[in-house]
């Protein structure tokens, strides 16, 4: 049933009806001049922020793994991603620091960056967002463990003065020799 799968073209298209439907259910006219394309532009934007569920996280780290014989933690900081919280479908941004013990290999460095991309551009939460980013790590680096902290603010907690304007929430995850071992999360915290 090939044919029921919608090209990008068909859904980006769907997507612009829906918006053009919001624009007017908030009582907006979407014919005035400053509207009439934005359903559009909404839709491909959207498309574009979402842009992670179409690729393979397994993928993008495969086609940079170099043999590597060190065994000291290598920190990739501050990391810069923008996600759609799941709950509210409003924007979380900020960014993500990575460290691992190789066992062997590494991965180059605008990979991870990619990485983050594959699993922040979708509906997330940034606990999830944080997890996804050390398993995978782990999972196509066989690292005899990975750590991952994550700084973001959320908009649905600004815009709605849920918190106050200047807080950001920070969340961390990490496997194998950095669970074992609180003087490796020290260390990689030290290198932040
Ligand atoms: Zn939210």
């Amino acid at each position: 049933m090939a044919d029921l799968i919608k090209t990008p073209d068909e859904i980006i298209a769907e997507l612009a009806s829906h918006y053009r439907a919001i624009i007017e259910l908030l009582g907006e006219d979407p014919e005035r001049e400053g509207l009439v394309k934005t359903p559009m532009r909404a839709a491909k934007a959207m498309y574009q922020a979402t842009s992670g569920y179409r690729e393979n996280p397994d993928g993008v780290m495969k086609q940079a793994i170099f043999e590597y014989a060190g065994s000291q933690i290598i920190v990739v900081k501050d990391i810069e991603f923008y996600s759609l919280c799941e709950h509210h479908i409003l924007p979380f941004f900020g960014r993500v620091s990575i460290g691992y013990i190789p066992n062997g290999n590494m991965i180059g460095l605008s990979k991870l960056a990619r990485l983050v991309n594959v699993y922040a551009r979708r509906l997330q939460v940034q606990e999830r967002l944080t997890a996804e980013v050390c398993q995978a790590v782990a999972r196509t680096l066989s690292a005899r463990g990975v750590i991952v902290s994550c700084r973001a603010e959320h908009l649905c907690m600004k815009m709605r003065g849920v918190e106050k304007q200047d807080s950001s929430t920070v969340t961390i995850d990490y496997t194998g020799e950095f669970a074992d071992n609180p003087q490796l999360r020290q260390e990689f915290f030290s290198m932040l």
